[in-house]
């Protein structure tokens, strides 16, 4: 896998191919960003159905996972676990086991509960909590709070107090979702992208798909350009959701550890097989820092990452790395 990637970096010019009547596309507003389906296929009304399908999944995923509704089944676990275990589907619950799965192998940067905190944020109104509330929040910042039976499909908290947000790993499952959905309707080209997370299927008829990184602070600029192929694809900033306040940014990536946004990185992007993983590392590199994000990415082996660096340096894996 990660050797096909390096192979294409390599390949010279790759110029876009022209719009084909053959490519379809839609777009939505779902989960709180953009969803941007594509995919080739010569019958048109199979091409149709099956973006359509992709579209009816992600609402079906936001439904069942997001924070906002409170009749979703997460805010039905932020507000019965602490008493005792919550019966959910059993997607959901695999999913919450997926994320702590992260949250052990990065070393806690990832982690659900970071929301017994988080919460506390608006970074619409430019909120924050002060010292006295993030220290009387932050023991239930701790993802063994989490107990999750698979087998029974339910999840419990061991303490008080403790909330979590899926929003670090939900859009790359959910992209991962509409990938098999293509999939299931015979595409075999195509991409879903949601905000920062996409997902390729196969090539672009008989080239790469080109994916841009954008510069931090300015979206119009493109840092590096990555040659995919079946491959997924994430990217956590600092530029989504923050306010500046006294020099200082506040933003959506909170290190579990202290309360607070992570400082030393404005992007990272990963690159792996599928979008669930991708999108739970980059929050983890976020939070880890360039030395020991990286560390983990270079552990892990079949990754790759991109990172950008507050003082404005562009740091590649190994497996990317300019010779
Ligand atoms: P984006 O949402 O812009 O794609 P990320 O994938 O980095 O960016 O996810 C950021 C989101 O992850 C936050 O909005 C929040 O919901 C959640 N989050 C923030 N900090 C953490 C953390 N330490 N561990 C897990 N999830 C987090
Ligand atoms: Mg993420």
């Amino acid at each position: 896998m990660r050797r096909f990637w390096l192979l294409l970096a390599i390949a010279a010019v790759v110029a876009p191919s022209p719009a084909a009547a053959e490519w379809h596309a839609r777009e939505a507003a779902i989960m709180g960003t953009r969803i941007e389906v594509e995919a080739w296929h010569e019958d048109a009304d199979l091409a149709a159905a099956a973006l359509a399908a992709v579209i009816a999944e992600m609402h079906r995923v936001d439904a069942l996972m997001s924070h906002y509704k409170p009749e979703s089944e997460l805010s039905r676990i932020n507000a019965q676990a602490a008493e005792g275990p919550v019966k959910v589907q059993p997607e959901l619950a695999a999913l919450v086991a997926r994320a702590l799965e992260v949250s052990a192998l990065s070393d806690g940067a990832f982690d659900i509960t970071y929301a017994s905190v988080g919460y506390l944020y608006d970074y619409r109104a430019q909120q924050r909590p002060t010292a006295g509330e993030i220290a009387a929040g932050l023991p239930a910042v701790n993802w063994r709070h989490v107990e999750v039976d698979l087998a029974a499909a339910t999840v419990r908290y061991a303490r008080a107090g403790v909330r979590i947000d899926l929003g670090g790993i939900a859009k790359g499952y959910a992209v991962d979702r509409g990938i098999h959905i293509l999939e299931q309707h015979g595409i075999r080209h195509g991409t879903v992208t949601a905000g920062g997370d996409s997902r390729i299927l196969g090539d672009r008829r008989g080239r790469p798909w080109l994916v841009g990184i954008r510069h931090p602070d300015d979206r119009a600029r493109v840092i590096a350009r990555i040659p995919l192929v079946d491959a997924a694809l994430s990217t956590s900033g600092d530029y989504e959701r923050y306010f500046d306040e006294d020099g200082t940014r506040y933003h959506h990536i909170i290190n579990p550890a202290t309360g607070r946004s992570a400082g030393a990185l404005r992007s990272v992007t990963i690159i792996g097989a599928n979008a669930t993983l991708t999108d739970g590392l980059s929050t983890s590199v976020f939070v880890l820092g360039p030395e020991r994000g990286m560390a983990l990415v270079e552990r892990l082996g079949d990754v790759d990452a991109v990172l950008v660096t507050s003082d404005g340096r562009v740091l590649y894996s190994s497996g990317l790395a300019p010779r």
